[in-house]
C-alpha cells in the first residue's frame, strides 16, 4: 500500500508540517486528514451555492468601499447577534457586538478586553486539550493561562468528573474558556444535561463564561441546536462573553469574518462597555474589512438565502456524519475487535482516533496517510473513495 516518498520523520505536529509532508508525497493515493477546512466528497474546497449568491448580490449592488465603523457593518452584527443568541433572546437589548478578523480576532479582543477590565484574577481556564492557539492569544494579551480537565484518554471521551472538580476548584470568579460545540481537537461536548451542571458549577463558584463558537450549524447541522450552551447559560443568568467564527459555517475562512460580544447586566452598563470596546478596538486595527461582512450579512438577513445556508450547513455537517459512520463500519467489517463508537459520538470536523504518536508515524510513512501526532484526524478529509483505503490503514496500524 503505502509508497510513501515523504523526506520527514513522519508525521507532525503543526498543519503546515502535515501539509507539507502530504505534498512532498508521490503516492497517488495519500490523504490529508490535518487540514482544519470542510472538503467535499471529492476532496476539494467547498465554496458554498449561498455564498456565491450573497457575493453576486453584494457586487452587483455597488456600494462603495469607505471604511465601516469601528465595530463594523451594523447589519452583519445585529444578525450574527441573533443567529447566536436566538431571536427572542433577553440578551440582545443589553449585549455590546463588535465584528471580528474571525474567531480568532474575536478571542484577541474578548482576551484584551478581560486583561483591561476584568475585576477579578486574570487566569483563564481552558480545557485539555484546547485549540492550539487559545493558549498563545490568551497569553500574548496578557492572561495568565491555566488548563482544566475535559478529555479522558481511557473513554475517549469527556472527562465530567474531573471538568466539574476542576471547575469547583479553581479559585472564586475565575475565567472559564468553553467550546460552544465540536470541541477542537477532540470532537468531545458536554451533553445538554451535562451543560446544565457545568451552568450550576460556574454560577456557584462566580466564575466568568468564555465561549468560544466556531461551528456554530457545523456540529449537529442544526443552528439552534448547536447554540444550546451559549443560551442555556444566558437563561440561567450568565453574563456571558462570546466569540463567533463564520469561517467553517459558511465557509469564508479567509475572509475572516466573526463577533465578539459580551452580555452586560443592564441596558446602562452596556452603553459603557460599547464605549470601551471601541477605545479598544481603535488603536488594533481602527476597523474591520467590510466585504466578507457585507457578504455574510446578505445570508443571514435575506429570508430565502438564509434558508439555503441552513440547509446547505446542514449538509456539510451531513456529510461529515456520514464519513464518520463510514469509518467506523469499514474497521468493524476489516474485524477490527476495538470499540469504535467515539468515532460516530464525537461531533463536528475532528475525530480523536485514540491511535498513538507512533501509530500515527507509521500511518504517514507506510500508508501515506497524514494527520497530527496527538491521533487527531479531519473527518472533512474522508471521502467516500478513500474511506476504505483509510479503514484498511488504520486496521493494520492498530489492530
Ligand atoms: N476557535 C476554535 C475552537 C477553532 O477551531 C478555530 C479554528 O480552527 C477558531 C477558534 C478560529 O478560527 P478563525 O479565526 O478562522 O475563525
Amino acid at each position: 500500500t503505502g509508497t510513501s516518498t515523504m523526506t520527514g520523520t513522519g508525521s507532525t505536529t503543526t498543519e503546515a508540517g502535515i501539509t507539507e509532508a502530504f505534498k512532498a508525497d508521490s503516492f497517488d493515493k495519500k490523504i490529508n486528514l490535518g487540514v482544519g477546512a470542510y472538503r467535499d466528497d471529492k476532496g476539494k474546497p467547498y465554496v458554498l451555492p449561498s455564498v456565491k449568491t450573497a457575493e453576486q448580490k453584494v457586487v452587483s449592488a455597488g456600494l462603495n468601499k469607505e471604511y465601516a465603523g469601528i465595530t463594523g457593518v451594523p447589519d452583519f452584527t445585529k444578525a450574527a447577534a441573533q443567529l447566536a443568541y436566538g431571536k427572542d433572546s433577553s440578551a440582545l437589548d443589553r449585549l455590546t457586538i463588535t465584528q471580528s478578523i474571525s474567531g480568532t480576532g474575536a478571542l484577541r479582543i474578548g482576551a484584551a478586553f478581560l486583561e483591561r477590565f476584568y475585576p477579578g484574577d486574570k487566569t483563564i481556564y481552558i480545557p485539555t486539550p484546547s485549540w492550539a492557539n487559545h493558549k498563545a492569544v490568551f497569553n500574548d494579551a496578557g492572561l495568565k493561562v491555566k488548563q482544566y480537565s475535559y478529555y479522558d484518554k481511557k473513554t475517549i471521551g469527556l472527562d465530567f468528573d474531573g471538568m466539574l472538580s476542576d471547575i469547583k476548584a479553581a479559585p472564586k470568579g475565575s475565567i472559564f474558556l468553553f467550546h460552544a460545540c465540536a470541541h477542537n481537537p477532540t470532537g468531545v461536548d458536554p451533553t445538554e444535561e451535562q451543560w446544565k451542571e457545568i451552568s450550576e458549577a460556574v454560577k456557584a463558584q462566580d466564575h466568568y463564561a468564555f465561549f468560544d463558537m466556531a461551528y456554530q450549524g457545523f456540529a449537529s447541522g442544526n443552528t439552534d441546536k448547536d447554540a444550546f450552551a451559549v443560551r442555556y447559560f444566558v437563561q440561567q443568568g450568565h453574563n456571558i462573553c462570546l466569540a463567533q467564527s463564520f469561517a467553517k459555517n459558511m465557509g469564508l475562512y479567509g475572509e475572516r469574518v466573526g463577533a465578539f460580544s459580551i452580555v452586560a447586566a443592564s441596558a446602562e452598563e452596556k452603553k459603557r462597555i460599547d464605549s470601551q470596546i471601541k477605545i479598544l478596538v481603535r488603536p488594533l486595527y481602527s476597523n474591520p474589512p467590510i466585504h466578507g461582512a457585507r457578504i455574510a450579512s446578505e445570508i443571514l438577513n435575506n429570508p430565502a438565502l438564509y434558508e439555503q445556508w441552513l440547509a446547505e450547513v446542514k449538509e456539510m455537517a451531513d456529510r461529515i456524519i456520514t464519513m464518520r459512520a463510514l469509518l467506523k463500519d469499514n474497521l468493524e467489517k476489516l474485524g477490527s475487535k476495538h470499540d469504535w463508537s467515539h468515532i460516530t459520538s464525537q461531533i463536528g470536523m475532528f475525530a480523536y482516533t485514540g491511535l498513538d504518536a507512533s501509530q500515527m508515524d507509521q500511518l504517514a510513512q507506510e500508508h501515506s496517510v497524514y494527520a497530527t501526532k496527538d491521533g487527531r484526524i479531519s473527518v472533512a478529509g474522508i471521502t467516500t473513495e478513500n474511506v476504505g483505503r483509510l479503514a484498511e490503514a488504520i486496521y493494520k496500524v492498530k489492530g
